[in-house]
């Protein structure tokens, strides 16, 4: 940059950390549970649309212009875009949904510090070459629609067509739900933004993981968003009494089942061949303490942020499986899967939220994402980069989650260097 004066402005800009505080406590009372203090802001539920109309109004009182797109995202720009006069834009977000009775941070604290960030910029006048926009994505956990990750897709452009009427778990239509939120099912396709229109998406994040706070780093630079392979497997034997059955010819559900647990189990723990790797779901059928089980529905969760190992960790699993089951004298088959493939970070964006947090005095590492986000749809059309800080406790998806407030207010301040430095290096 040419003009010092302007460097200088510019160095000198800090975030209002009181302003993110308070709008992090205030939206953390929207759909909280008083009993449990979980919150519950389920996407396009009531309470989501409070917590939107919430971001909204605040926006709005700063002086900014948000508007909701067809799939519902909350897009917040520091004023209305001439035809023709569009820059590239500098993106920032996260979600404001929640899982059932989960945490007030998760998504809501990146998309309160991407409007504070946007607000930051607006009150000092500095004209950046890259648009900031702060987004909200509409759905990131579908925990009431299971479409996960809707509004980011649709910004992907993913959404353009869909294969059938999305419903929620009770068979509700999300067309109606969507609607009341300000979207429109039938221009999904309207939402999306062209690759190329962004310069750089930034998103921070609570850790959600143990990382960070056992080696003491206040600030986590994510070098890849993991990928995830999710089997549905079926075990089929033959029922019959536990008490007037030999066990020799028995074809137990159950037995293979927990083999194929500890054989899941394995593919991580002892031979290494993917970060992770959990059966989360057993149903055993009929499943009464007398019979021996028939069949046995269960899933498989893979997870690695190397496309190979993860690949490598399925085929493994499958081999297990045909031993298993020639051992068992069950049939197993896989019924289902879903896979989305891991995501790398830029390494302008790594080497800029490291540079950020040096000139903060914060302790950064490196780590990877054990746990999907919008920026993994977000890497489609443009470079992302992501942001943690530390969870108390590491955990997450609980009313307990948290994390301390000097840590927030960093995180905030690493965005907005960031942010500084990407909109002076880019090009
Ligand atoms: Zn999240």
């Amino acid at each position: 940059m040419a003009n010092t004066l302007v460097q200088q402005a510019l160095l000198s800009l800090d975030i209002d950390a009181a302003r993110l505080l308070r709008r992090i406590e205030e939206l953390g009372r929207i759909g909280r549970d008083p009993a449990t203090g979980g919150i519950s802001r389920e996407g396009f539920s009531p309470a989501d649309r409070e917590a939107r109309t919430y971001l909204m109004n605040e926006a709005r009182a700063a002086g900014l212009v948000p508007a909701v797109d067809a799939a519902g995202n909350v897009v917040i720009r520091p004023r209305p875009v001439a035809h023709g006069e569009e820059r590239q834009a500098l993106m920032m977000g996260s979600h404001l949904d929640t899982v059932v009775n989960g945490g007030r941070l998760d998504g809501a604290y990146g998309v309160l510090a991407a409007l504070e960030v946007l607000q930051t910029f607006e009150e000092s006048g500095i004209e950046p070459r890259y648009e900031p926009v702060a987004v909200a994505f509409a759905n990131e956990e579908g925990a009431l629609f299971p479409q996960p990750f809707w509004g980011s897709m649709a910004i992907a452009g993913r959404l353009a067509g869909l294969p059938r009427e999305p419903a929620d778990h009770h068979g509700r239509p999300l067309r109606e739900a969507l609607r009341l939120a300000g979207g429109d099912l039938d221009a999904l396709g309207s939402a999306g933004w062209p690759r190329g229109s962004v310069a750089a998406y930034l998103e921070l994040h609570v850790e959600q993981g143990p990382v960070l706070e056992r080696s003491g780093n206040r600030i986590g630079v994510v070098d890849a968003i993991t990928g995830r392979i999710v089997l549905t497997l079926e075990v089929t034997g033959s029922a019959g009494h536990s008490g007037t059955t030999p066990m020799e010819g028995r074809r137990d559900a159950l037995t293979a089942a927990a083999r194929v647990v500890l054989a899941t189990e394995n593919l991580s723990r002892d031979r290494g061949l993917c970060r992770v790797a959990t059966v989360g779901r057993l149903e055993a059928h009929p499943n009464t303490p007398n019979t021996i089980a028939g069949a046995v529905r269960m899933t498989v969760d893979l997870r690695d942020t190397d496309v190979w190992r993860a690949a490598a960790a399925e085929e493994a699993l499958r081999y297990a499986l045909r031993v298993i089951a020639e051992s068992t004298g069950t049939r197993i088959e896989v019924v289902a899967e879903t896979r989305s493939d891991p995501v790398s970070t830029s390494r302008t964006l790594q080497r800029a939220i490291e540079n950020s947090a040096d000139e903060l005095g914060l302790p950064s590492e490196v780590l990877s994402s054990g746990a999907g986000h919008d920026a993994q749809m977000v890497a489609d059309i443009a470079p992302i980069g992501m942001i943690f800080v530390p969870s108390i406790g590491g955990i997450s998806h609980v009313p307990e989650e948290d994390t301390a407030a000097v840590d927030l207010v960093d995180g905030a301040r690493v965005l907005l260097r960031t942010v500084l430095r990407t909109v002076d290096h880019a090009e």
